[in-house]
Order: structure tokens, then C-alpha cells, then sequence
């Protein structure tokens, strides 16, 4: 069976996206302080099996292993000239994984830089580099993209003017939030109300978090934060959740999450009961965790 265009199949209620790349691919022996994004033509067979891990386990899409490949992130690894490469072979492992049945995001992660003045970018820059790893995605026949982890406004508002100039797939757009004081905002200082009045003006199709340092409640509160504040702007936008397995914690100099699958399907279910039907994990989170979430809610 085909799979239905990924606009409509988003509104038909549960989607579960998968949970972490980097930690499963340190699990998997990939070298921890090389460039992740060139594995995608280095040792394509592990990426291959971590998408077929989160395939088995209940997601419903993949995101391509693609966080720092657009070229701004990938100039500081000496590999510019390579974003096609890795882009276009990202795409083909994930679709090789997900078949026709399932549904392939191009990940789009943040340039790792800022803005002018601020850091070095020119805004032409940033837009070009977001735009030239939209259209090789595009070209690729992925079903949607999703640009992950922002912090900043006039990123996201470039990344999503870029991407939309040449493609006109569905775009996810989420944002890494922390706890501050007893409030949610981003390393920018940005609120949730801001973050989601900018994406939905931007014409995103789904607004989400992911990332951060918060816990299970904390997200479950966000969630409900993001819930309210589409609500007020009366637009029907749907909303994604990636939250972290719990509150990342110092042990001697490795972080580790504590939180069981249990937990975390607990807390995606309250999730999904404030209203978000987009759900998958991000940082500690493994097959295991999306595979305690489909069985819970998927009864
Ligand atoms: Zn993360």
C-alpha cells in the first residue's frame, strides 16, 4: 500500500516520528567527534539500520541524518563542496528504509552560527544555504522537511523563506526550549507565544519543540503552551512534539538521560491527550522509547 500525500495524512490523526540519531549511532560504533552528516556516504548501512530500528519500533517517518549538512555547518568539517553528496544520499538510505509505505522529513538543522552583527552570517548566505539543501531533498522525492532545533526569529524566518523559494513541500518547523524562571523560552530569549505566532505567519505547515534541557512535566506543560498559543492566533495549524528523555544529567563527563520508556510514553500520552498527534523523540531517546509510545497510544 502507497502512502497518501503527507499533508493530508498528518491531519488523520497519531504520527510518530522517530526518536535520536547521534547516541544510536555511537551505540552503533560510529567515531563520537567526527562530522555525523558524512556518514551518509562513509557507512550508509548504519544509518540505514537506525532508520529501520525507529521503521520497526512504530514510527511513521524518519528524519534523514542531515542535522549539520547544509553548508554553513558543514564548511567547519572542511566539506562545503559536499552538500549535495550527503544530502542526496541521506534521502536514499531513509527512503530505502521507509519504502513506500512510510514517510522520509530532510532534517534541516541550524547553521550553528548567527547573524550579523551578532556572529558572521550575512543573511544572503544563511538563505542560500538553506535553499540548496531544501531543493536537493526536494529533487530526492522526500515528503516533507523539517528544520529542527532553532533558537532565533530571523533564522527561522530565512530558513523557511528559503525552503518555500524552491519547493513546496510541507514544512515542520520546531524550537529548543528551556525552563527560565517560570517561563519557556529559547537561548534567544524567545517565548513560545513569539515562536509560534512567527512559524504560523511564516505559512508552516506544523509548529513543534524539540531538544532542551526541561522534564517530562516541563515538556507536558510546553505542550500545552504550544496547544494555547495556536489556539489563540485561530489558525489551523497542527503541532509536533520531540521532547528529550527527561532532564539531561552530568555524570562525571558524559550526559545521560534517566528517564525509562515507560516514562516517556507516560508523558507522551499526556502529550498527546492536550492535543499534539505529532510525537516522536529527541536527545536519549531510542527505538525502545517510540516502541513504549506506539503501544501505549496506539491501543
Ligand atoms: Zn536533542
Amino acid at each position: 500500500m502507497s502512502r497518501v500525500d503527507l499533508r493530508e495524512r498528518i491531519r488523520q490523526g497519531l504520527f510518530l516520528l522517530d526518536g535520536a540519531m547521534g547516541t544510536q549511532l555511537i551505540a552503533r560504533g560510529a567515531e563520537g567527534g567526527k562530522c555525523n552528516d558524512y556518514l551518509n556516504i562513509e557507512s550508509p548501512d548504519i544509518i540505514f539500520g537506525i532508520h529501520q530500528a525507529y521503521l520497526e519500533a512504530g514510527s511513521d517517518a524518519v528524519l534523514t541524518n542531515t542535522f549539520g549538512a547544509n553548508k554553513c555547518a558543514l564548511k567547519r568539517h572542511g566539506l562545503a563542496e559536499k552538500v549535495e553528496d550527503i544530502n542526496k544520499a541521506a534521502a536514499r538510505i531513509a527512503r530505502k528504509a521507509t519504502g513506500d509505505d512510510k514517510y522520509v522529513l530532510g532534517d534541516i538543522g541550524p547553521s550553528g552560527d548567527f547573524l550579523e552583527p551578532l556572529g558572521s552570517l550575512k543573511p544572503e548566505e544563511l538563505k542560500d544555504a538553506f535553499a540548496e539543501q531544501a531543493s536537493v531533498f526536494s529533487a530526492a522525492g522526500v515528503d516533507g522537511l523539517i528544520i529542527e532545533t532553532m533558537t532565533a526569529l530571523d533564522e527561522v524566518e530565512i530558513a523557511v523563506e528559503a525552503v518555500k523559494s524552491v519547493c513546496e513541500l510541507p514544512v515542520f518547523v520546531s524550537f529548543a526550549f528551556d525552563r527560565a524562571g517560570g517561563d519557556f523560552r529559547t537561548m534567544m530569549g524567545v517565548s513560545v507565544e513569539s515562536a509560534v505566532s512567527k512559524a504560523v505567519s511564516l505559512g508552516v505547515d506544523v509548529v513543534g519543540f524539540n531538544c532542551g534541557t526541561a522534564t517530562l512535566d516541563e515538556y507536558t506543560e510546553l505542550a500545552g503552551k504550544y496547544v494555547s498559543a495556536v489556539k489563540q492566533l485561530g489558525k489551523n495549524v497542527l503541532i509536533f512534539a520531540e521532547p528529550n528523555a527527561g532532564k539531561p544529567e552530568l555524570v562525571e563527563d558524559r550526559v545521560v538521560y534517566n528517564v525509562s520508556p515507560e516514562d516517556f510514553a507516560a508523558a507522551a500520552e499526556k502529550i498527546h491527550s492536550a492535543g499534539v498527534n505529532i510525537i516522536g523523540g529527541c536527545c536519549g531517546t531510542s527505538p525502545e522509547y517510540i516502541e513504549a509510545v506506539a503501544k501505549r497510544l496506539r491501543k
